[in-house]
């Protein structure tokens, strides 16, 4: 008998585990219609369902790539799609020992009485959207709630709100059989220093953790999708090692040993920059009572998304670029990348102001 409550209980704690297990992490392709648009536009290529559909092909078909992930996210579009050769991308995950997670949030929006510090939308009818997702196959969502760092900012109100909404989110998931990706964004837009940046980061991440615990969340059935510690943007950069030691501090102090993993987004970063800092943290030697491994967005699909540039010809290259990052990514979770992988482009920086996922 397990000593966990709930209907779903031992199901999420096993997938949950299993989406951190070393070695393996996910790949975030949920980027809703406008966002996938944005990446489109930077290679010319128009922002139709043809065209989305065949960049997530490229992407989940790379051969070799899925031995290096244990989940994917999708935004719903992509639930339901099919590969050109008519198999579902949900059954193409399954076959391959991959794990078809959801985006369920719908954006952020102003939060009211602050200086334009947002929270994020989507509880709502969540339970019922759940439980269409978990019969489509998925079993892990994702719900994105951003936090800015500025002279007042983060504001209280604005942490209390932020870690509800993710405490009540990740409830509500559990109850319908999706493990929750609790994804508190500190964003590096500004002048901060990385003290700064690991301060805000461990207050944000405490008021999570008692949000969770208040709303009953299951934490051996969740998995914490935080921003890396590092300097603002604006600011002067330091090395990964400067990088790993403030970030795994700031984890260390505030996320409990029940928490599987903690599955980074990268934030702008450059696809090198992500997957060195991620390296950094695994060669450090200090106890780390998770998984610590990657979600990246953007640090895993720039270089290949440009080498693509929407030609059927470039597939085959652009897919060998993707399985050189799952690679390298994969390297880092165990703390044995060598470094210098993807060349020019994969050292692009990828920051953008404001950025809205
Ligand atoms: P980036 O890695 O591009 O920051 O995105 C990850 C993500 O899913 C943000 O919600």
């Amino acid at each position: 008998m397990s000593a966990f409550v709930g209907k779903y209980a031992d199901e999420l704690i096993k997938n949950a585990k299993y989406i951190a297990t070393p070695g393996k992490g996910i790949l975030a392709a949920d980027e809703s219609t406008g966002t996938i648009g944005k990446r489109l536009s930077s290679i010319s290529v128009e922002n139709n369902v043809t065209n989305r559909q065949a960049l997530r092909e490229l992407l989940l078909t790379s051969p070799g790539a899925l031995a290096y992930l244990s989940g994917v996210i999708f935004f719903e579009e992509t639930l339901y799609q099919k590969s050109s050769y008519g198999k579902l991308f949900v059954k193409l995950l399954q076959e391959n020992n991959v794990v078809p997670g959801i985006k369920v949030d719908k954006g952020t929006v102003d939060l009211a009485g602050t200086n334009s510090e947002t929270t994020t939308q989507g509880l709502d009818s969540l339970g019922g959207r759940c439980q269409k997702y978990y019969e489509a196959g998925a079993r892990f969502a994702k719900w994105r709630a951003v936090l800015k760092i500025g002279a007042t900012e983060p504001s209280d109100l604005s942490i209390q709100q932020n870690a509800q909404g993710l405490a009540r989110y990740a409830r509500i998931c559990q109850d319908f059989g999706l493990v929750p990706i609790v994804e508190p964004e500190v964003l590096t837009d500004g002048s901060h220093d990385i003290k700064k940046c690991a301060a805000v980061t461990e207050t944000v991440l405490a008021a999570v953790y008692k949000a969770l615990n208040d709303h009953h969340v299951i934490l051996e059935g969740t998995l914490l999708k935080p921003n890396m510690v590092t300097p603002g943007s604006d600011s002067t950069k330091v090395a990964p090692e400067m990088i790993a030691e403030y970030t795994v501090a700031a984890l260390r102090r505030t996320v409990p040993p029940a928490v599987p993993g903690i599955v980074f987004l990268s934030g702008g970063q450059s696809e090198e920059e992500a997957t060195v800092n991620l390296d950094a943290m695994n060669k450090l030697e200090v106890l780390k009572p998770w998984t610590l491994s990657f979600s990246f967005g953007r640090a895993l699909q720039q270089s290949t998304l440009k080498t693509w540039g929407g030609k059927k010809e470039n597939v085959a290259k652009a897919q060998e670029v993707f399985l050189g990052r799952c690679k390298a990514n994969s390297e880092a979770t165990l703390g044995k990348y060598v470094g210098g992988g993807g060349g020019e482009l994969a050292s692009e920086s990828l920051y953008v102001k404001g950025y809205k996922y």
